[in-house]
């Protein structure tokens, strides 16, 4: 299993680097991001011997299962699933350093609380829906902006960019205007020179369309099923707040 795990690194790096060549970009500009929900500590631990550092979870509980079979292994770790707001008081315990899928106003509101209470800061992304689909978390792409210039007065949130899910189709184009829509209100956002606003990061692209999303300017792609395999669950146990799976 291990070896296999790390034939599938090698072919993701490949395909990042030829995705870079492809878009004239260099292959550092854009990192990979281990989407780890479901796999073991010590399959996490192989990949990260590897070099790649930086992994991504959904759950919360998952994130303490493993916690203490990789914190003396140097990696970093974002939170990359639906963050409910009476969860934050047990994220911070666990060393995330970014909540890529911060979503609304209330949450923040209470993550800055929870923060200044702790003595923290934390980084975020915004998440944007820009498929549309219901079954997604984020913020309609019209209110990104709007968001962006409330979430400029939470102090100890740091703002660095933006984070979608692309539709999930078969059709490259309208994948592919998914990625062009973030990238746009990305720079919008930039245009409007928001004080606290970085807009730096555009964390895009999963196994299936990472060549699109470094096309259209990702700098963080999300891999999970193209490096550990098919997945046991439905994503919509991780996506879908109504899931009945335990
Ligand atoms: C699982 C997951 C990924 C990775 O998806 P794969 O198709 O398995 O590569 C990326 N982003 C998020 C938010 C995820 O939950």
């Amino acid at each position: 299993m291990p070896q296999t795990t790390l034939d599938n690194l090698k072919v993701i790096q490949q395909r990042i680097e030829n995705a870079c060549r492809k878009a004239n970009r260099e292959a550092n500009e854009v990192k990979l991001l281990l989407a780890t929900k479901t796999v073991d500590a010590n399959r996490i631990k192989t990949v990260i011997e590897k070099g790649e550092t930086l992994i991504g979870e959904n759950k919360i509980q998952e994130i303490k299962q493993k916690y203490d079979n990789l914190k003396n292994i140097s990696h970093q770790k974002h939170f990359i699933g639906h963050l409910q707001s009476n969860k934050i008081k047990e994220i911070l315990k666990y060393d995330i350093s970014c909540i890529q899928s911060l979503d609304r106003i209330s949450l923040a509101e209470k993550l800055q609380k929870r923060l200044e209470t702790e003595d923290k800061t934390i980084n975020a992304f915004i998440q944007v829906n820009t498929s549309a689909e219901e079954s997604k978390f984020g913020i309609p792409p019209n209110e990104a902006i709007n968001l962006a210039k409330e979430f400029a007065s939470f102090d100890r949130i740091y703002i660095k960019g933006l984070m979608t899910i692309g539709l999930f189709s078969a059709e490259a184009e309208k994948v592919r205007a998914c990625f062009k829509l973030l990238r746009s209100i990305q720079q919008e956002i930039i245009a409007q020179n928001i004080p606290n606003i970085e807009m730096k990061e555009l964390s895009m692209g999963m196994s299936s369309d990472l060549e699109i999303a470094i096309e259209e300017g990702a700098t963080i792609i999300r891999i999970g099923t193209a490096i550990f395999g098919e997945r046991i669950y439905p994503d919509s146990y991780y996506w879908n707040e109504k899931n009945t799976i335990r």
